[in-house]
């Protein structure tokens, strides 16, 4: 019954030693399937998929997910935490003011260099995060409105009971 996308999933989570549930598969596909998605929308994702899950859970199996290091969560200002599955290259983001989309940028000089901090104070630095903010291009072509700082938060719950 699994396909060959879950197996690899599934592979993943036990390379890392995590105990594979259906549940943390299911929440790594949907933070897979659209990156910097909020835990909310994890959860309407993963119950189109598999059924009832709480938040709580969503929250259990994204926590387990950051500490394996399988996920990257970022925490714009003002925005709830997001996720995604691209890690390891410490890319930075470009997150709108107006509408709050967020997207993807590489580093401005090539791999990862953001972590040498110009002084590190005798820190040991693992992650740099980066957020450029402005407005995306949707947002540009739209009368100019007084920025918010944050902007409101697309909630899809109460789809399903
Ligand atoms: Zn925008
Ligand atoms: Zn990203």
């Amino acid at each position: 019954m699994l396909s060959v996308v879950v197996t690899d999933q599934a592979s993943l989570l036990r390379a890392r030693g995590i105990q594979v549930t259906a549940q943390r598969l299911a929440v790594l596909r949907a933070v897979g399937g659209e990156p910097h998605i909020t835990a909310d929308r994890v959860a309407d994702v993963v119950r189109a998929g598999i059924g009832a899950i709480s938040l709580q859970s969503v929250y259990d199996a994204l926590n387990v997910l950051v500490t394996e290091g399988l996920i990257r969560r970022i925490q714009p200002a003002g925005s709830p935490a997001r996720f995604e599955d691209r890690v390891g290259d410490n890319h930075h983001h470009l997150i709108c003011r107006i509408c709050g989309r967020v997207v993807d940028v590489d580093c401005a000089v090539g791999d990862a260099p953001c972590l040498a901090a110009s002084d590190d104070k005798g820190y040991q630095i693992d992650e740099a995060e980066i957020a450029y903010w402005g407005r995306c291009p949707a947002c540009q072509s739209q009368p100019p409105a007084s920025p918010r700082p944050t902007p409101p938060q697309t909630r899809r719950r109460g789809k399903r009971p």
